[in-house]
C-alpha cells in the first residue's frame, strides 16, 4: 500500500488517482469515498472541514478495505488523519492484513495551497474552512509521521508547491527504486 498524505491543496488526491490509473492500482481516498455516502447534516459538517469520527471513518475504511485486493498494490490518500486511525492502521499492517510500503507526505506552503483551492472552488474551500483545515493537519500531522517513522516505515516528504508533473515523476522514482511499481 501506497500511503498519500498531504493538506488540502497539495494536490494529494490529484497525484493519487493520476498515479493509480497510470499503474492499473486501486485508489482509495477517503473524502471522495464520504462524499458519495454521507448525507444530512454531517454533509454539512464535511463542508465545515470537521472530520468524521474515527469509530465511523475505521468502519467505513474496514468495509471498503474488504473490496480490495490487498495483496496487490494500492493507493489510500486522506487516511490516517488522526494518530488513533494511525494506530488502527498500523495494527491491520501488524496482523498481516495490508502492507504499508511507504508514506509520501505532501508539503505545501498555505499560500500555494489556498490559491489551489480557490482555483479549484469546491463548496469546503472557502477561506474560513481552509483555515481550519490546514490547522488541523499541521496538528496531527507530525505526530502520525513520528509514530510511522518509529515503526520503521519509509516515510518521503515531496514538495508539493512543485508543478503535478514534477511531483508525480518524484513519486515514480521513489516507488520505483523501493520496487513498489
Ligand atoms: P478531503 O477530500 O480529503 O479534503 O476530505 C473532505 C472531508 O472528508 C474532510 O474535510 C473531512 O470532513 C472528511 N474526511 C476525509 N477523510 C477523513 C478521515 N480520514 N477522517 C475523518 N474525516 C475525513
Amino acid at each position: 500500500m501506497i500511503l498519500l498524505m498531504g493538506v488540502a491543496g497539495s494536490g494529494k488526491s490529484t497525484q493519487g488517482r493520476l498515479f493509480a490509473d497510470e499503474q492499473g492500482f486501486a485508489w482509495i481516498s477517503t473524502g471522495e469515498l464520504l462524499r458519495v455516502l454521507i448525507t444530512g447534516s454531517r454533509r454539512q459538517d464535511m463542508l465545515q472541514g470537521k472530520l468524521l469520527s474515527d469509530e465511523e471513518m475505521v468502519n467505513i475504511l474496514d468495509k471498503i478495505l474488504d473490496l480490495v485486493d490487498l495483496k496487490k498494490e494500492f493507493v489510500l490518500d486522506g487516511f490516517p488523519r488522526t494518530v488513533p486511525q494511525a494506530e488502527w492502521l498500523l495494527g491491520q499492517a501488524k496482523k498481516g492484513r495490508l502492507n504499508i510500503d511507504v508514506v509520501f507526505n505532501l508539503t505545501v506552503s498555505q499560500e500555494v495551497s489556498r490559491g489551489r483551492l480557490q482555483a479549484r472552488g469546491r463548496l469546503d474551500d472557502i477561506d474560513e474552512v481552509i483555515d481550519k483545515r490546514f490547522k488541523e493537519y499541521d496538528e496531527v500531522i507530525q505526530p502520525i509521521i513520528a509514530l510511522f517513522r518509529q515503526q520503521g516505515l519509509s516515510v518521503y516528504e515531496i514538495d508539493a508547491s512543485q508543478d503535478p508533473r514534477a511531483i508525480r515523476d518524484e513519486i515514480w522514482q521513489r516507488t520505483k527504486s523501493l520496487n513498489i511499481a
